[in-house]
């Protein structure tokens, strides 16, 4: 399917590894012009690399998304996309006890109130041109609560709630707003929580990924592949129609008739 996106541009956030760059990846191969952040400049710009060799157009804004900073830099490199990818990187698991008020804060800033500072700049420009397209990456979790993420439970669910009331008012626009949901998908952030799995236990890191992917109706984690075609939909000119919703990208896990 030709997706329509030939000569936009996309700017995708912490897209240096994992989910956001197989969004990057995915929108690079439809002809999309991408900027991609990250925070290590090295890792950022090996990326770019890679999404050059396809022939891509890429801009690279190394930096904490999560910082006004960092921000900034990407606002700077890509002031009006027709595309915005939010994604950072998630908070911590714990008890909701321990966490003091500043990883509360922290968890709030990186994944509620940067992806709204996000929307916030580039909106209005798509509004003017008719056509934008945002995704927020968020978690599984927002529709089935994981007990040893609270920050992330509280901090994501947050992000669904203004993004549903936002795309509301913004659809007659032909701007959309959509959420995808991670459940596990292979990247380096599994594979650090399945090596800690494996520490505890006694495993090997092999025994540790199948223990966790055993229990998915896919019998196996998600290819981040899978997850960027997606996002290269909801950000196609075919998805003006696709609206406010929350897209579970999970093999099946959250157990549901609808
Ligand atoms: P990942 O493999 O750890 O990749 C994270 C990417 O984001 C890297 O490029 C990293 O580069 C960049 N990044 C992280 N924090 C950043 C920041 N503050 N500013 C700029 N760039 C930043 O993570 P992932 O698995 O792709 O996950 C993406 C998001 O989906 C996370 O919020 C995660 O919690 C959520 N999620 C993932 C899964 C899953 O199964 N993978 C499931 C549910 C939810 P630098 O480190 O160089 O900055």
């Amino acid at each position: 399917m030709e997706l329509g996106l030939k000569h936009r541009t996309a700017l995708v956030c912490a897209a240096s590894a994992g989910l956001g760059y197989a969004c990057a990846t995915a929108l690079a191969r439809e002809g999309v012009a991408v900027t991609i952040t990250g925070r290590d400049a090295v890792r950022l710009e090996d990326a770019a690399s890679r999404l050059r060799a396809l022939g891509a157009e890429v801009h690279t804004a190394p930096g904490d998304i999560t910082t006004e900073t960092g921000r900034a830099a990407a606002l700077a490199m890509c002031p009006a996309p027709d595309i915005l990818i939010n994604n950072a990187g998630g908070p911590p698991p714990g008890d909701f006890r321990d966490f003091s008020e500043a990883d509360w804060l922290a968890a709030l800033n990186a994944n509620l109130l940067t992806p709204i500072a996000m929307i916030r700049a580039v909106l209005d420009s798509m509004i003017a041109k008719k056509f934008g397209r945002i995704v927020n990456i968020t978690s599984a979790s927002v529709k089935s609560p994981i007990a040893a993420l609270p920050l992330s439970n509280t901090a994501r669910t947050g992000l669904t709630g203004f993004s549903g009331g936002l795309s509301r008012e913004v659809a007659r626009h032909n701007v959309t707003i959509n959420n995808l949901l991670p459940g596990p998908f292979a990247t380096d952030r599994q594979t650090q929580i399945a090596q800690a799995e494996a520490q505890r236990s006694g495993i090997t890191l092999d025994a540790a990924l199948a223990a966790r992917a055993v229990g998915n109706p896919a019998q196996r984690y998600g290819q981040p592949e899978e997850f960027g075609a997606a996002c290269a939909f909801l950000c196609s000119a075919q998805a003006g129609y696709i609206v406010g919703q929350n897209i579970l990208l999970d093999g099946g896990a959250f157990n549901s008739t609808m």
